[in-house]
């Protein structure tokens, strides 16, 4: 079944698809995007987004919980940051190579924020911070290997792009997690550098710790599980990481590029009272525009004084980039923006729940603030081999497309998340539980 009514409702995307195959291979230029993503048979091509909509290229428009896969936290366009974005390049250009008063303005803004974080260094995207914060682990401790979770993603670098969503079959056994390629061009070797475990295991990671530690220079995770549909942490589970790392001298690391600035200023790591020793941001922090931070302890950031760890780039802390981002913090910091935001996303999930409940389906909600999915399955999941034994992905199927063709957006993928932002009213979450509710029935 193709979304609704695939072909006459969005014949124009597909036309965009298909001449876009014939240059870009596959059509788009992320795999989140492309058909084997679940955006079949063709991935919707965007007209615009405004606030907590977004039009496709037919004019059909949706309520937006895609959000650009997280960066929207503000909706789209918003008009402070659009405004500062336009300043900048109207009165003062875009890249210089040299620093501006504006990059220590954000450093001093992210730092007053975190607890976490005494010292950061910006740069464009996701990718680019991990990659920086496991090389200056690796530096500081002196070790080689780094921990990281099966069904998290870390970007796309060859040292962090292993195990994502594995088959089982390749992946070994449930005691002992063996790397898997995200696809063939990994330099050979590099995955020597990667223990891969289970996360909400705490016993597993002590066992790791006992045995290796003495080789693992980083715990590399995720606060909230985001990249396996939004599993929550089980309780004492971060604390037991804390500790564990803590004692072994090995640093944590928390990839905050989903739930930085959007659980709250001081992101997950503030909502949950955990202190990393260094943190990864991009997505809410630049409010749709490519920025993103690696910070934490004085004494490890310390290493990067005097190039001792280098990091570079020409578009690191670009005018275009700060811009937006000053300026999206300024909205994030304003007066009960996260209680709103909230407000709105509970009213989402708790409707969400209600309406699945109500109709009898085999399906939760899980989530925390404007972060969640709907799980269809019996069991309650605590990790990326749970989800693949017992996700119904089929029914997760029907879901995207019932809700897309009735004018609700968010990602086909049961491992991705749907996004709020704050340009969601009440009445929008309320025409999507109407969606949900009809939806519902399609499912029995
Ligand atoms: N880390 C996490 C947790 C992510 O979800 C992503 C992207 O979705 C990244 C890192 C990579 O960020 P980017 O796409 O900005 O390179």
């Amino acid at each position: 079944m193709n979304y609704m009514p695939a072909h006459s409702r969005t014949a124009r995307s597909g036309v965009l698809f298909d001449a876009a195959r014939r240059v870009i291979p596959g059509g788009v230029n992320s795999t989140a995007r492309a058909t084997w993503s679940g955006w079949t048979p063709y991935p919707l091509f965007v007209e615009r987004g405004t606030g907590s909509r977004i039009e496709d290229a037919d004019g059909n428009v949706y309520i937006d919980y895609l959000l650009g896969l997280g960066p929207m936290i503000l909706g789209h366009r918003p008009p402070e940051v659009t405004q500062a974005v336009v300043d900048f390049i109207e009165n003062r250009g875009t890249v210089f190579a040299l620093p501006t008063a504006d990059e220590a303005v954000l450093a001093e803004k992210i730092v007053a924020a975190l607890p976490s974080v005494e010292q950061v260094r910006l740069c464009n995207t996701g990718t680019e911070a991990v990659l920086y914060a496991t090389r200056l682990a690796r530096a500081f401790t002196g070790r080689h290997k780094i921990v990281r979770f099966e069904g998290m993603y870390h970007g796309f670098s060859d040292a962090v792009y292993w195990s994502k969503h594995p088959s089982l079959e390749k992946a070994g056994p449930d005691s002992r997690p063996q790397p898997v390629a995200q696809g063939p061009g990994m330099p050979k070797g590099v995955e020597a550098n990667l223990i891969i475990l289970p996360w909400n295991d705490a016993d597993a990671l002590r066992d790791v710790v006992w045995t290796h530690g003495h080789e693992i220079a980083a715990v590399l995770t995720e606060p909230l599980m985001c990249n396996t549909g939004c599993i929550l942490p089980e309780p004492g589970y971060l604390e037991a990481m804390r500790a564990i790392t803590a004692e072994a001298g090995i640093l944590l690391i928390f990839d905050e590029v989903i739930t930085g600035f959007r659980l709250g200023l001081a992101g997950a790591q503030g909502r949950l009272g955990i202190k990393p020793d260094l943190s990864v941001f991009a997505k809410g922090l630049g409010g749709g525009f490519p920025v993103a931070a690696m910070g934490g302890r004085r004494d490890v950031m310390s290493l990067v004084d005097q190039g001792r760890v280098s990091m570079a780039g020409t578009y690191t802390a670009n005018g275009i980039a700060i811009a937006a981002a000053n300026a999206t913090l300024d909205m994030l910091a304003r007066p009960g923006f996260y209680e709103n935001l909230d407000a709105v996303s509970d009213r989402l999930r708790l409707g969400l729940e209600d309406v699945l409940q109500d109709a009898g389906l085999p399906a939760h909600v899980v989530g925390l603030g404007p972060l969640m999915q709907v799980w269809f399955s019996e069991k309650p999941i605590r990790n990326y081999r749970e989800a693949e034994r017992h996700a119904d992905q089929a029914l997760f199927d029907r879901w995207w497309r019932g809700m897309l063709s009735r004018g609700v957006l968010f990602h086909p993928g049961a491992y991705e998340n749907l996004f709020v932002s704050a340009a969601h009213s009440a009445e929008d979450v309320d025409a999507t539980l109407d969606a949900a509710r009809d939806t519902a029935q399609e499912l029995l």
